[in-house]
């Protein structure tokens, strides 16, 4: 493997252990953008997950809001004091996303599959920094999450972490997404210090496992958790079975137990 395996995850101790980023599965309006990174800025989580253009299983669903959503985005910035993450799965997300000062992107688990779009989109970010998350392909196929994190370290990206966000597969589940715990442990096994970041609201599929699925991770030493959270889930456009509100959110983080960082 070619270098990957001295990613540093020096970068992510700027970030509170375990880092948390929470926020909406999309961005529906300007008033629930704000809505919601109020309440989650209040509990002092710094990152906000903002989808804007949702990759959708099926056509004729809710798509996304798009570029239009990034007006709304500097706005609850600036007003909360708040990162905020969006979801890149073309070279042109990612020149919209870095003229709008998008401060953290991620790679979807169905851009991840695809090593043409992942070269197009490492191309995109050659001569920037910004911190790159990658989630893992829907396949359980960990060379593909290796390389997929590969393309991006080789375009010159230093600040890079990956997301277990699970599998999906044909047999019937609890889980959305199985999590098959031992890829993301053999991944650390080939880089050894890529920050992890699990992805409990994918996996479950359903918002009463979050709980035990972020407890599992942070005793597995996870870095951080990724959460959504929507003002009301039940009427979300996307993923309202999973999505929580921003006192559930609170309640999970008040029973997490954390355990202390061996590093
Ligand atoms: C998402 O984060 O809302 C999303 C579409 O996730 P994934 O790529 O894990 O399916
Ligand atoms: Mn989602």
């Amino acid at each position: 493997m070619p270098g990957a395996e001295k990613i540093n995850g020096e970068w992510i101790k700027r970030y509170k252990n375990p880092w948390l980023i929470a926020g909406p599965c999309s961005v529906e309006s300007e008033e629930q953008l704000l809505d919601i990174t109020e309440k989650v800025a209040a509990q002092g989580v710094k990152v906000i997950r903002a989808g804007i253009w949702k990759p959708r299983t099926r056509p004729n669903s809710f798509e996304g809001v798009g570029a239009k959503a990034f007006d709304w985005i500097k706005s609850a910035r600036s007003q909360f004091q708040v990162q905020f993450a969006t979801e890149v799965a073309s070279a042109q997300h990612v020149e919209q996303a870095l003229k709008n000062d998008i401060d953290i992107l991620w790679l979807g688990a169905r851009t991840t599959v695809n090593p043409f779009t992942v070269q197009e989109i490492a191309d995109a970010l050659q001569g920037t920094d910004i911190p790159v998350l990658v989630k893992n392909p829907v396949n359980p196929d960990l060379a593909l999450w290796i390389g997929a994190i590969e393309r991006i370290y080789n375009a010159g990206i230093s600040k890079i972490g990956a997301i277990h966000r699970g599998f999906s597969s044909f047999r019937k589940s609890q889980f959305r997404n199985e999590p098959v715990w031992q890829i993301p442990l053999e991944l650390k096994r080939n880089i050894p210090e890529i920050p992890l970041i699990c992805d409990p609201s994918h996996i479950s599929g359903n918002r009463d496992m979050i709980f035990d699925i972020s407890q599992k991770a942070l005793d597995m030493g996870y870095n951080g958790l990724m959460i959504e959270v929507h003002p009301d889930p039940d009427k979300a456009l996307s993923d309202a079975q999973q999505q929580i509100t921003s006192d559930q959110l609170s309640e999970i983080r008040k029973n997490l137990k954390i355990r202390k960082a061996t590093s």
